[in-house]
């Protein structure tokens, strides 16, 4: 295996100034990258901040040998986000690879929870990676090459009870990463997902010690590398935790033709019920369009048409 490197190209890493992201920055400047720090310092709740944080990422960075810069701005403020970039590129002139990392918590059951913490959690993982990607976008266009990882997480996957507003945004940037890998293939653009699993600040509270140990966010880094190096994959959703990489799809079954016409009632449909639902027939689809091919072979074979 060749060493995985990033000599001369630059990364920016948001939400760098501890847990994963600062493990993520650091692996990068190791392997040769400049690294933009971003963090906006707060706290876990989104409340506060200051540029102090990144400041000492950069710190640990430089003390490696490593060329860094720190950037305090929220990933959610335009101006600020416009400000990264300009920085990066008057620092570095190009840039490469963006970690969207950054993040808050607002658990609440869906009872109780009011619409601002909703909107505010999606404004910060969903909104908060998308624009210093679109901000970046025409520079990688005209670099060709770009490599950008998202973090989703297993509540977007998956579920957690009191994390509607986090699922929904976390699942929202696997539909992003679907769609904008394939903006930016004939650019050399690959976009990635990382679903991680990691003790930091986010999760200290809700595991037990051991499993904390066990946990180390510098044990899911190794996987995001992979997921930014000049070969990486696209469009695919790694998760990692505690040393162990497994790859997450969104699947569907062949289905079932059922009819059309008067053919079609709900009784006939609820018939073929164990069809549609036989997840012996499970596929994954590069694009939507494989999705709506899917259905045409269904008819096809089931009219000879
Ligand atoms: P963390 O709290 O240590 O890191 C998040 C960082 O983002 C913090 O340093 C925070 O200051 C920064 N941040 C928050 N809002 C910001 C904003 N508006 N602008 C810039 N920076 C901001 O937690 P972590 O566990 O390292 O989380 C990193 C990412 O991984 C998050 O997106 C999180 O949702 C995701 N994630 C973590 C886990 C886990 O088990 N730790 C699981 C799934 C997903």
């Amino acid at each position: 295996m060749s060493e995985i490197r990033f000599d001369g190209k630059t990364a920016i890493v948001t939400g760098a100034g501890g847990g994963l992201g600062r493990c993520h920055a650091l692996e990068l400047a190791r392997r040769g990258a400049n690294v933009v720090v971003n963090d906006l310092g707060g706290s876990v709740d989104g409340s506060g901040g200051n540029s102090e944080a990144a400041e000492k990422v950069v710190e640990e960075i430089k003390a490696l040998g490593g060329k860094a810069i720190a950037n305090g701005s929220s990933v959610t403020d335009d101006k600020g986000v416009q400000k990264m970039i300009d920085d990066t590129m008057n620092e570095f002139g190009r840039i490469d690879i963006i970690i969207a990392n950054a993040g808050i918590l607002r658990d609440k059951s869906f009872t109780k929870m009011g619409m601002d913490d909703f909107e505010l959690v999606v404004d910060v993982h969903l909104m908060g990676s998308v624009k210093p990607i679109k901000a970046a976008w025409e520079i990688m266009k005209e670099q060709q090459y770009g490599r950008l990882v998202v973090t989703t997480s297993s509540t977007g996957l998956y579920g957690n009870f009191g994390q509607t507003n986090y699922g929904a945004a976390k699942l929202g940037l696997v539909g992003f990463m679907n769609s904008i890998k394939q903006e930016g293939a004939k650019y050399n653009i690959k976009c990635n997902a990382v679903c991680p699993v990691a003790a930091t600040r986010m999760t200290e509270s809700i595991m037990p010690p051991a499993m904390l140990e066990a946990l180390k966010p510098e044990y899911v880094t190794p996987g995001v590398m992979n997921l930014v190096k000049e070969d990486a994959p696209t469009g695919m959703v790694l998760s990692a935790a505690a040393g162990a990489f497994s790859m997450s799809q969104i699947r569907e079954t062949k289905g079932a033709f059922v009819g059309t016409g008067d053919a079609l009632t709900a009784e006939a449909v609820a018939a073929k019920w164990d069809q549609i639902t036989d997840d012996s027939t499970m596929t994954h689809f590069e694009q939507g369009g494989g999705h709506t091919g899917n259905f045409i072979n269904l008819i096809k074979e089931a009219t000879g048409g």
